[in-house]
């Protein structure tokens, strides 16, 4: 089965307007061909509309950093998914570990994000993984299971076979430490696996499945010769120009 490639930066809290737009310029035109990956920069919010502005005429896929799970109303500083589908956004990242730590968000949240991520025509970037100690205590694969059956309650076969699922192992996001290419595969496995009990073989075959943690150019290829592994969620690595198009040449 083959899948297409999908390579996505998350800028996280960084960067202002005018060094996102320096950055768009300085990539939109190197970026491979769509045949072969999906390029994809998750900007901040605030910045949305100027990225998907300047990416138009380019290869580049917009993503946004979370959503609310409601499309508008009383929700004071919530970002509508509804006015990130109007401005032609395309992925939506939720359940990010530093989301769901630092700002209690919950497997039921998520679940919620996605079904408005998908009624406002895009797609959500799932992310999910564990904490050293549930890794420790050889409690990952049960762990990340239940965060996904969570995250992909009630939705359709045919969403959940376009949807992207990021395995982020938490103990190895922004710390230098990647998973082996191993540990790795393994989850990823058992991610798709997951998912053709809860759907069907034809659903996991289909649904990509990124690693995320501490990726950089000089790693990316390890991941990328992992059969479950389709891709990968970069932070660190994603803000600068040279490594983000290195990421994505080493596809
Ligand atoms: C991330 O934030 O999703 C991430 C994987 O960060 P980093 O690549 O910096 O570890």
């Amino acid at each position: 089965m083959s899948r297409k490639p999908i390579i996505a930066g998350n800028w996280k809290m960084n960067k202002t307007a005018a060094e996102a737009r320096e950055f768009i310029e300085a990539v939109k035109n190197q970026v491979p061909a769509n045949e072969l990956v999906d390029s994809v920069v998750g900007a901040p919010n605030l910045f949305v509309e100027g990225m998907t502005k300047g990416t138009k005429d380019s290869e580049l896929k917009v993503a946004a950093q979370n959503c609310y799970f409601e499309d508008e109303g009383a929700y004071t500083g919530e970002t509508s998914p509804k006015a990130l589908g109007a401005l032609g956004v395309d992925y939506v990242i939720i359940g990010h570990s530093e989301r769901r730590d630092y700002f209690h968000e919950t497997d039921e949240e998520v679940n919620k994000k996605a079904h408005a991520i998908f009624r406002n025509d895009m797609l959500p970037i799932i992310c999910c993984g564990e904490s050293l100690e549930t890794y420790e205590a050889g409690k990952a694969e049960e762990f990340v299971g239940g965060q996904i059956k969570a995250a992909l309650k009630d939705l359709s076969a045919d969403q959940v076979a376009s949807l992207v699922l990021a395995y982020e192992p938490i103990w190895a996001i922004g710390t230098g430490k990647s998973a082996t290419k191993d540990d790795a595969q393994k989850m990823c496995a058992h991610i798709r696996s997951v998912v053709a009990g809860e759907f069907s073989q034809d659903v996991a075959d289909k649904v990509r499945i990124q690693y995320g943690g501490s990726v950089k150019p000089e790693n990316i290829a390890d991941y990328m010769a992992c059969p479950d592994v389709d891709g990968a969620l970069v932070g660190g690595a994603s803000l600068k120009v040279d490594s983000f198009l290195a990421l994505l040449e080493a596809v």
